[in-house]
């Protein structure tokens, strides 16, 4: 048993452990919730569950399409002098840099930046057809 305080109130998370194969035991959180061994709890509202009584998501399950391509170009970007903007904005060969790796970086840089705008273009078009829409339906760029 653990006991925890939250806003001045205990609570009482129930700990159970597990006999490792090579020797020694691994600590478990029961989730309050559910009764099943988890690692971690979250406090979510009033009390602390697990991660699927807390109906949570992974951070790359709240992501959309294109996000994680959108930021390796931005990472790319920032190796070659872009401090992390987009490619087409890029300031130059840092010094000490051989041209053939700023090529390199530039052109990986531009691919992810293409491919990522590709998959948010194959979003917005899934989603309308979803809508029975097409782009053209779409205010504007801008206008949203
Ligand atoms: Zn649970």
């Amino acid at each position: 048993m653990l006991i925890v305080l939250r806003a001045g109130q205990p609570e009482h998370l129930r700990l159970v452990r597990t006999a490792c194969t090579y020797g020694g035991a691994r600590p478990w959180f029961l989730c309050p919730g559910c009764g099943s061994r988890r690692t971690k709890l979250f406090e979510v509202g009033d009390r602390f569950v697990g991660r699927t009584c807390g109906r949570l998501v992974y951070q790359s399950q709240q992501e959309r399409p294109g996000d994680r391509l959108a930021l390796r170009a931005k990472r790319l970007a920032a190796r070659i002098g872009g401090g992390g903007v987009l490619p087409n904005t890029l300031t130059g060969k840092p010094p000490r840099m051989h041209w053939r790796t700023y090529a390199l970086i530039e052109q990986r840089a531009a691919a992810a930046w293409a491919a990522s705008v590709e998959a948010r273009q194959a979003e917005i078009v899934r989603r309308c057809a979803g809508l029975g829409r097409t782009l053209r339906d779409l205010p504007p760029a801008g206008d949203q």
